[in-house]
């Protein structure tokens, strides 16, 4: 194991997040390493297709956009946090655009806005179609790839982080060639993404798997709103497809609807704005539909459906699925993460020398559930905060730390361990889902803890998965009332504010 670092921050983690506060801070003259487990390319936010959502069109405004957020967030989304997205947000799509971003315009030139869930403005922007996040990243990735000031790692996993006293020193990361190296940093920035890998049946990426929350919380900073988890009502249920293909709520937007097993429209009767009620209310209807038959999504009426949504056009026909002639089998999948690192609105999280942006960061924004294309924009406008309170504090020294043996992070053990994940993600689907009860979370965490006991501590990958799992569970049991992506059954009754 080598150590190595000057004092430069180091970055974790290559999505929009990541990739947006390595800019940011070389835009501010300020050097960063910028870390990522896979390729650059290989993130959730390469993979958003929806698109991303900002106050610039006609008869919209941040603060009807800051509303929308707050009735998403159930009562929970900060209101600072929100007014920090919503008015801040316009600005970095018009340096996105600067910076080379190629917005899907309409015929005059201008930029051209769609409706989605729960908006109550057409205010998402698009890029190539549902293309919007590979766009983006590819924009941001040329851009951050050719800057003299930022040194990029791909095939780099962070596995630890380095204390120094009280404050974040470094992290421990496995290389390419599974070597260990501990790379020295004045600060740390996690914006290692989500954690849907830890279900059976998600939406996001196989490198999505709750690292930056086990990192933080066991380097001692805290965590918070776990039990928040957005399931994404229309998941294609394949059976041994994962991740499972996301069909976008644009496609919804677009006139498709939900029907049940007899072909009847089932949410019209749950709520008035029946498909485009909120992702929650979609996902436990479309839970039930599921339970009893099967849901399925028809989009046959959607005009020009190749032409406006390519991707899932093409993931389809992959299936041998016609979304011209076909009903398409959905399921609810675990999608994103309300909760994680708690930061303040710059980013810094409780330990010092530790930031956190993006999905794996909980600045409170979203309360208890997030406003569909707010993630996209939550990850530029919070990135571009810590970027510039970091270059702000950027008389930087690199804090001396010892070349202990992370000996168990070369001998890795995880790859004959697949059986305790999976155990893992079937428990975490069915008794931490979309619907909980105390008696599910007993059961979970009852499970866990054998898992736990059975993970030998060379499988750290598989550890830091049940670590997070275990945090997730104990939160849900704490919160006894159903908000936002929280359903417990045994408590179906929102509670008064308290937070
Ligand atoms: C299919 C899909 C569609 C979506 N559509 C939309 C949409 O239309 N609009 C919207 O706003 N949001 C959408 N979302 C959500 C949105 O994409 C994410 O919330 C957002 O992209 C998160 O960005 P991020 O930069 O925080 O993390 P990510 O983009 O997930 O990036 C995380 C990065 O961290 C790296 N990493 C993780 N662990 C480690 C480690 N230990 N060491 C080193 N690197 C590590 C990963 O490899 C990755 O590069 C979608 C999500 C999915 C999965």
């Amino acid at each position: 194991m080598s150590v190595a670092g000057t004092a430069r921050p180091v970055i974790v983690g290559s999505g929009l997040a990541g990739l947006w506060t390595a800019w940011r801070l070389a835009a501010e003259g300020c050097a960063s390493l910028l870390v990522t487990k896979r390729s650059l390319a290989d993130s959730a936010s390469a993979w958003a297709q929806g698109g991303i959502a900002a106050a610039l069109g006609p008869g919209d405004s941040p603060a009807l956009h800051a509303a929308d957020t707050q009735a998403a967030g159930d009562g929970l989304a900060a209101p600072e946090a929100v007014r920090i997205l919503t008015t801040e947000g316009p600005e970095r799509i018009r340096q996105l655009v600067a910076l080379g971003a190629r917005f899907d315009r309409a015929p005059d030139g201008r930029l051209s806005f769609g409706l989605e869930a729960a908006h109550s403005r057409p205010r998402i922007l698009h890029a190539g179609g549902d293309r919007t996040g590979a766009m983006l990243v590819r924009c941001l990735a040329r851009i951050v790839s050719n800057h003299p000031l930022i040194e990029i790692r791909e095939q780099t996993e962070v596995a630890d982080l380095v204390l120094a006293g009280d404050r974040v020193a470094g992290v421990v990361a496995v290389q390419r060639d599974g070597s260990v190296v501990t790379l020295s940093a004045p600060a740390v920035v996690l914006a290692t993404g989500g954690v849907g890998q830890l279900y059976a049946v998600t939406t996001n990426p196989l490198v999505a798997t709750g690292d930056g929350w086990a990192l933080a919380h066991r380097g001692g900073a805290a965590l918070r709103d776990l039990e928040f988890l957005q399931f994404h009502p229309t998941a294609l249920k394949l059976s041994g497809v994962n991740p499972a293909p996301l069909v976008s709520e644009a496609v919804r937007g677009a006139g498709a609807v939900l029907v049940d097993r007899r072909g009847e429209r089932f949410l019209r009767d749950l709520d008035p704005r029946a498909e485009l009620a909120p992702r929650h209310v979609v996902a436990r209807a479309v839970a039930v539909a599921d339970q009893s038959g099967g849901a399925w999504l028809d989009a046959r009426r959607v005009r020009a459906f190749a032409e406006r949504f390519p991707a899932v056009a093409a993931v389809l026909e992959r299936h041998g699925l016609d979304p011209t002639r076909d009903v398409l089998p959905v399921a609810p999948a675990m999608h994103y993460a309300m909760g994680g690192v708690a930061t303040d609105l710059a980013g810094r999280s409780t330990r010092q020398g530790l930031w956190a942006v993006g999905e794996v960061a909980c600045t409170g924004v979203h309360g208890a559930n997030r406003l569909a294309s707010n993630s996209l924009l939550e990850g530029l406008v919070f990135a571009d905060r810590a970027a510039r309170a970091l270059a702000g504090g950027s008389r930087w020294q690199g804090v001396p730390i010892s070349g202990a043996a992370w000996t168990r992070l070369a001998g890795s053990v995880d790859e004959a361990h697949g059986d305790l994940r999976r155990e893992l993600r079937r428990v975490m689907t069915a008794d931490v889902g979309v619907e909980r009860s105390e008696a599910s979370l007993v059961r979970a965490g009852r499970v866990l803890d054998e898992l736990a006991a059975a993970a030998p501590r060379e499988a750290w990958r598989t550890r830091n998965q049940i670590l997070v799992a275990q945090l997730i569970v104990a939160a849900a049991r704490r919160r006894r009332e159903t908000r936002g992506g929280h359903v417990r059954l045994d408590y179906p009754r929102r509670r008064r504010v308290t937070a």
